[in-house]
């Protein structure tokens, strides 16, 4: 394959409810995620989904952030209307990244502090509650995937998981599904769920390069990870670039 040709490798990134569901930084983890892709090699196309926007015809990763409760309740019958697609999708083992209020409409539900339920579409095997008490601050996980993962989280949303999902971290430090559980997150086929906000891929690139891999391996046939890059080299040349000549 030819330079050019590697370098036009496009990957779709759908960026999901961006309008209601964008809080805490969640943007930065799609720039982070386009910015990761074009450093591995591809040139990442963002596709930002609103309700009733027509989902684009191709789809290589879906991303999305949390919110209020209000903006979960606008996006929970859109995200209703999509359910089967998104299962689709999941199953064929598209990756997804879904943080705090999307990570729980995809799970089964969430019922609200005032008793409201949200209907969530149920590609990760969770159930979330609100509490009276919010969990707020710096969060550190170790898990087995991406080793250190570090974060930010704030929600008073208590999440459980069924048999169906996995842990994404085991919590060092903060809170993540619940107080006691001692679990953050969820995972099922290549579909993360998890409280950790948009610093979460600026601050942990190899959760980005999962992302990217799994995407790149079922459009592609393979990835090779590009050589030696990391966040201090991805900087590096991000200046370099802006520096006049
Ligand atoms: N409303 C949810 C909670 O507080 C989600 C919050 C968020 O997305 N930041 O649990």
């Amino acid at each position: 394959m030819t330079h050019s040709q590697e370098t036009t490798r496009e990957l779709v990134i759908l960026s999901l409810y961006p309008r209601d569901m964008n809080i805490y930084g969640d943007r930065g983890n799609v720039l982070a995620l386009s910015r990761r892709a074009r450093a591995q090699g591809f040139t990442p196309v963002v596709v930002d989904l609103n309700p009733g926007d027509a989902l684009p015809e191709h789809i290589d990763i879906v991303i999305g952030g949390g919110g209020q409760d209000s903006g979960q309740a606008r996006v929970a019958a859109d995200l209703a209307g999509r359910r089967e697609q998104f299962h689709q999708l999941a199953e064929a083992g598209a990756p997804m990244l879904l943080v705090c209020g999307l990570y729980q409409l995809f799970g089964h539900r969430f019922i609200t502090s005032t008793d409201e339920t949200l209907e969530g579409i149920g590609v990760l095997d969770v159930e979330t509650r609100g509490g009276s008490e919010r969990m707020i601050g710096n969060i550190v996980l170790e898990s087995a995937d991406f080793g250190e993962v570090i974060g930010y989280e704030n929600h008073s949303g208590n999440t459980t998981l069924g048999e169906g999902s996995t842990p994404f971290g085991r919590v060092l430090q903060g809170a993540g599904n619940n107080p006691t559980s001692g679990a953050e997150g969820a995972r099922s086929h290549n579909v993360i769920g998890t409280y950790l906000h948009g610093s979460l891929l600026p601050k942990n690139p190899a959760v980005s390069d999962f992302l990217i891999a799994q995407a790149a391996k079922a459009r592609y046939g393979s990835f090779e990870p590009v050589a030696g890059i990391d966040e201090t080299t991805e900087r590096a040349r991000a200046s370099a670039k802006r520096r006049p000549r």
